[in-house]
């Protein structure tokens, strides 16, 4: 499989039946699974033998669809979550812990930063949040001797920022900590962060993954690379024995390449229980089939669009990376070289109240709180999923009182550039 291109991988990957089985991966809806002897059972618990007893833990269906998510990403092991939310939680809870200090990029999505800088402060994790404009000085200045992780989404959601991977990667491990990713927008199709130096990639699969708005999911995928014994004093969670699991150290007894996947499944997974349905991974898989297809028609659409905005006399400003003159195009070409997404962002002339209106006057570009869809639909963010922060907090994350955010779906890029000519003519 391995060998194989990434088209391949999306329609086929993980899952290779055997003389009379099923073609489509079985949905394998159950809670329980049976064994012959404690015994038998006993040795999972202890995590000395592969295989299923409970579906909060583990379900071989999830585990198909994180597997071929995992060889999409080039990683060595994944998991599903129940949401994007619970996979940037997990990630970044299975290696810091209370008292420690995790640097992230000021841009990302807004349900992110809430989680980092409201909830998981509140558990006494610290976080530093440095602008995508920072200085090497600044950025070097936001470490901490109890630091853990770098953060950081490869195309900021909405602000549609491109993480320099490789110059965060560098910092990241100069401090000794690994770099996670958020890959929701660009997907595997479009960047694979690992190539670039990235230790683990979460995503919200709720977005292009599933891209037909059926099921809200998440992934977390380890690239096997980062030496957790190496730096066995930062991450004693590790590379310490485990009393919860008879004193199993993680980093000893599943290697770096399995490490931080089994100890997120064994405890997180165990204790919070944010684990998906298998139906929803069978729904998620269908996605995973034409996630390539679908990708290039994105950005496609997007680019069409955002070239029409850029021509329009009531359109004040088009931000999407592909376009020649924004600010991140010569990062876009380094890593999105194929596209970046499908999300272009614009302020229409007259500000706030004037973005309001013309969205109540588009006919096939829905409102909703969604992105990343085969439909095409926008949102007004500073009414919506940015409402709760301040003005200060809305200008470090990129986003202005008259952004729209547009994410344009796989329809014909002409009906989509009908609609938004006669929503501005509305205006
Ligand atoms: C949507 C989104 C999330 C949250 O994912 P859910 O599946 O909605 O929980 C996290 N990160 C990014 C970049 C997103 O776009």
């Amino acid at each position: 499989m391995s060998n194989q291109r990434i088209e391949t991988k999306c329609v086929q990957g993980s899952y290779t039946p055997g003389n009379g089985e099923p073609r489509q991966i079985p949905i394998i809806q159950s809670t329980t699974f049976k064994y012959a002897t404690s015994e038998d059972m006993g040795k999972l618990f202890d995590l000395e033998a592969e295989g299923y007893f409970y579906s909060r833990l583990q379900n071989p269906t999830c585990d198909m669809v994180a597997r071929k998510i995992c060889e999409l990403e080039g990683g060595t092991a994944a998991m599903l979550t129940s949401s994007g939310q619970a996979a940037n939680f997990f990630a970044v809870f299975n290696i810091a812990n209370e008292g420690d200090h995790v640097v992230a990029e000021s841009s990302i999505y807004g349900g992110t930063f809430n989680l980092f800088a409201v909830t998981m402060k509140k558990m006494g994790i610290d976080f530093t949040f440095v602008s995508p404009d920072c200085s090497d000085e600044e950025l070097e200045a936001a470490f901490k001797p109890n630091t853990k992780a770098v953060f950081g989404e490869t195309i900021a959601n909405p602000a549609l920022r491109v993480l320099d991977i490789e110059r965060f990667a560098n910092a990241a491990h100069r401090h000794g900590v690994p770099l996670i990713v958020d890959n929701t927008f660009a997907t595997p199709v479009n960047c694979r962060p690992f190539e670039w130096g990235a230790d683990i990639v979460t995503h919200s699969t709720t977005k292009y993954m599933d891209g037909h708005g059926s099921a809200v999911g998440g992934c977390i995928v380890d690239s096997g690379k980062f030496d957790w014994m190496a730096h066995a004093d930062k991450f004693p969670g590790l590379t310490t024995p485990d009393e919860s699991y008879h004193g199993i150290t993680y980093a000893e007894r599943f290697g770096q390449a399995g490490a931080y996947i089994t100890k997120a499944t064994a405890q997180l997974m165990r204790d919070f229980g944010c684990t998906p349905s298998p139906q929803s991974a069978y729904l998620l898989n269908l996605g995973l089939e034409s996630l390539h297809v679908r990708m290039a028609r994105h950005c496609e659409n997007a680019m069409a669009v955002a070239k029409f905005l850029e021509s329009s006399d009531k359109i004040s400003w088009v931000f999407y990376p592909d376009l020649e003159g924004n600010v991140d195009n010569g990062l876009c070409k380094k890593y999105l070289p194929n596209g970046s997404c499908g999300v272009v962002s614009f302020g229409v002339k007259g500000g706030r109240k004037a973005a309001e209106n013309f969205m109540k006057h588009l006919k096939l570009c829905a409102i909703e709180t969604h992105v990343a869809d085969a439909r095409t639909c926008c949102l007004h963010p500073a009414s919506a999923t940015h409402r709760q922060m301040n003005d200060e907090e809305l200008k470090a994350a990129g986003v202005s009182p008259d952004l729209v955010r547009l994410s344009c779906g796989i329809e014909s890029a002409e009906d989509l550039i009908d609609d938004i000519r006669q929503a501005l003519e509305s205006v």
